[in-house]
């Protein structure tokens, strides 16, 4: 049994995901204690116990402290199904995350899984569906599975209500993969969206972010969304290159001016540039698992380039060596360079 303190590190929710979506591949049981103790909602939240229970149905696991505001749970995972599943969030919770808890051990055998998702699609502190179908599949699909993806509809906090499908053709065994350079930059994007609001709103946005970083040949699109569930606004500027598209959100809120959410987008966009590494924040997050499953299961060696590492990413390499036998490296290419870019390297444990 492989113990966990929730309250490592970060102490957020992707312990939780994380250790689910490991123990689905490895077979390894766990117990974490202090559940998400570094958040100011400690325990499971809807969202995290729909990834449990998402995790139980398709490992067939025993489960105990399966609840809301559950601070303590275990999970011992049998034999993995693969096939169809539906999965749903009553509430605006996000679906992206439920997928990347499950999809690491459909994405692994000869079946293939075809998932239904229902809840919010494009949720604050979680990845919008666009960055998972942009940025975050095609690096996933460099490593072999092949991953389809179908917005059904929106899914804004707090109506929710969206949905989408995920088809995985899974391989027998993971490839290692090379992110070092960006490659020639391709398009630049900058796309509105607005679900029972004014198009207004996604005008002045896009119009801010094109002014702002002068992207003057930028495809812009303004998008109203068809038989809206409720009320949201996001918007994304995307930098296509060779090798990576990177995906910038920005999401509108009541009582915030949407130059406010646009000047938060221009930001990190200008801190991504700055850089002249291809990978972000939050796609280092989300790499380092499929790498390191290629590694442990395949000997396959990986490596990327990105920026300073966020505490979050930190944890994540924590928990991933607790479930693999593998080596992630997290290392400082220039220390004297205040950009501060990191490669970071997974290979099979010495
Ligand atoms: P909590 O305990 O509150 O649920 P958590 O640890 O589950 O926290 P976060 O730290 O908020 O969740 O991050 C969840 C995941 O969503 C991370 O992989 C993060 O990189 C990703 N993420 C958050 N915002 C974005 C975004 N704008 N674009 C892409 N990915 C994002």
């Amino acid at each position: 049994m492989i113990e966990i303190d929730g309250s490592q590190g970060e102490g957020g929710g992707q312990i939780v995901r994380s250790s689910l979506a490991l123990s689905l591949l490895t077979g390894k049981p766990f117990t974490i204690r202090n559940v998400r103790a570094g958040r100011s909602k400690p325990g499971l939240m809807r969202q995290h116990l729909t990834a449990v229970n998402a995790a139980a149905e398709v490992g067939n696991a025993t489960v105990t402290g399966a609840e809301v505001g559950s601070r303590e749970i275990s999970f011992e995972p049998t034999e993995i199904r693969r096939g169809e599943f539906d999965f749903q969030i009553s509430t605006a919770g996000s679906i992206t995350l439920v997928l990347q808890t499950v999809l690491p051990a459909l994405m692994i055998g000869n079946e293939e899984s075809r998932i239904s998702l229902s809840g919010g699609t494009h949720n604050l502190m979680a990845p919008p569906f666009d960055f998972l179908a942009r940025s975050y599949v095609p690096q996933l699909e460099k490593m072999g599975p092949a991953v389809q993806l179908q917005l059904n509809s929106w899914g804004f906090y707090p109506a929710g209500g969206g949905h989408f499908i995920a088809t995985v053709q899974p391989v027998e065994s993971m490839t290692g993969f090379n992110l070092i350079e960006r490659g020639k930059l391709l398009t630049r994007r900058v796309r509105s969206i607005v679900s029972s609001l004014p198009v207004k709103i996604a005008q002045r946005e896009t119009e801010r972010i094109t002014r702002k970083l002068n992207w003057d040949r930028a495809e812009v699109e303004h998008i109203e969304v068809e038989n809206p569930r409720g009320p949201g606004n996001i918007v994304f500027a995307e930098l296509v290159y060779e090798n990576v598209t990177a995906v910038f959100t920005g999401f509108g809120r009541m009582g915030i001016t949407s130059e406010k959410v646009a000047d938060g987008v221009v930001r990190d966009v200008r801190k991504y540039l700055k850089l002249d590494a291809p990978v972000g924040p939050h796609l280092t997050d989300q790499l380092m698992l499929p790498m390191a499953i290629a590694a442990h299961f395949s000997g396959a060696v990986s490596q990327f380039r990105t920026g300073p590492l966020t505490q979050h990413s930190v944890t994540h390499a924590d928990i991933i060596q607790k479930f693999l036998d593998v080596d992630v490296k997290l290392e400082s290419e220039d220390p004297d360079d205040s950009r501060g870019a990191v490669t970071v390297s997974v290979s099979a444990g010495a």
